[in-house]
């Protein structure tokens, strides 16, 4: 087997709060293989965001910390790397797509020179060249007329439009992973599917691997290989995102498939959410985290943590019960 082009392992990341440390990232550990792409999936607050800033080494620190754990990439360990040799991974072998385009696009510069910037920045060609690259590139991700747009500002794009030269600008120097955290949350849902489906067929592509996070099981089943599903700064289940599908073990990602919507529901109708609250990170039980939530926990989830194991071939669950 090929060695994967990132492999978490034992990753800890903590905050210090006024509540006390917070564990928002617990000992999770997990690999993205070349060309694959693996979902994390959980519900607001359970660790994603903090799991991808942490492997971009973004974490703000204070009040942050990465406390233990590996972050290989390509075999490397990026927690030993300086942060000038960290500039040189982000934006260039591993791109970023967030959530939030206005604020992660700069209002006061074109759009072709954000596009061109990390060309320019990572690899030795003239600013003419890269903007030719960054015309290519809108292009690829199907901007219309992009020799005038390169000259736009981001507030002259729509929503959609502007997450998709966010793309372009991740695609810029052919990263061989792209982490996509919550990439289409603030777009309407056919802009939504449009975006994930231009993504997926690009790093199909290319074979660029990705992280897509996502607190919606729809958009799992629609395009990622595998799935990790996060729960109070733990992995609770991982695997096969077709036979997590099938043969959910997790109460947490039964509740999770339990209130994907479906196109017959009725959109006035609030989803059927998992009851409950998620977790205060901050005073988590003894046991199981989910165990206040769960119908199926007995005495032994309140009592102790379960860990991850095997259900099938690649598909773990921290449960007791399944
Ligand atoms: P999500 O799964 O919604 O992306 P996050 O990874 O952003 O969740 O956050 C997980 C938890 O980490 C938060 O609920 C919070 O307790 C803690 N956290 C994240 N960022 C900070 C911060 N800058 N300061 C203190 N706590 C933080
Ligand atoms: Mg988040």
């Amino acid at each position: 087997m090929a060695t994967p082009v990132l492999q978490v392992k034992n990753l800890t990341t903590r905050f210090k709060t006024e509540r006390g440390v917070v564990t928002a990232v617990d000992g999770i550990s997990f690999e993205v293989a070349a060309g694959e792409t693996l979902a994390i999936v959980g519900e607001s607050g359970s660790g994603k965001s903090v799991t991808s800033m942490s492997i971009l080494r973004l974490i703000p620190s204070p009040p942050g910390r990465i406390d233990g754990g590996e972050i290989l990439f390509e075999g490397e360990d990026l927690l030993k790397l300086s942060h000038h040799e960290m500039r040189r991974i982000r934006g260039n072998r591993i791109a970023m797509i967030f959530q939030d385009s206005m604020s992660s696009l700069n209002p006061s510069i074109t759009v072709g020179k954000q596009i061109a910037e990390p060309i320019t920045l990572h690899r030795k060609v003239s600013w003419r060249e890269a903007n030719g690259q960054a015309c290519e590139l809108l292009k690829l991700v199907q901007i219309p007329d992009p020799e005038n747009r390169l000259s736009a500002y981001p507030h002259q794009f729509s929503g959609g439009m502007r997450q998709r030269a966010m793309i372009a600008m991740a695609l810029a120097c052919q990263p061989r992973l792209i982490i996509a955290d919550e990439p289409t949350t603030a777009l309407d849902v056919t802009v939504q599917a449009q975006i994930l489906d231009l993504l997926k067929d690009l790093t199909q592509k290319a074979q660029t691997s990705m992280i897509l996070i996502t607190h919606d099981m729809g958009v799992v089943a629609r395009y990622a290989n595998r799935v990790a599903v996060m729960y109070g700064g733990r992995i609770v289940e991982q695997g096969p995102a077709r036979e997590v599908f099938n043969r959910p073990r997790h109460p947490y990602t039964q509740g999770l498939l339990g209130s994907i919507p479906r196109l017959d529901s009725d959109p006035d109708k609030p989803l059927p959410a998992i009851e409950g609250m998620p977790p205060d990170l901050s005073a988590l039980p003894a046991g199981c985290a989910f165990a206040p939530r769960c119908a199926k926990a007995g005495s032994a989830c309140r009592a102790s943590r379960p860990a991850l194991a095997r259900a099938s071939e690649g598909h773990f669950s921290a449960c007791f019960n399944a």
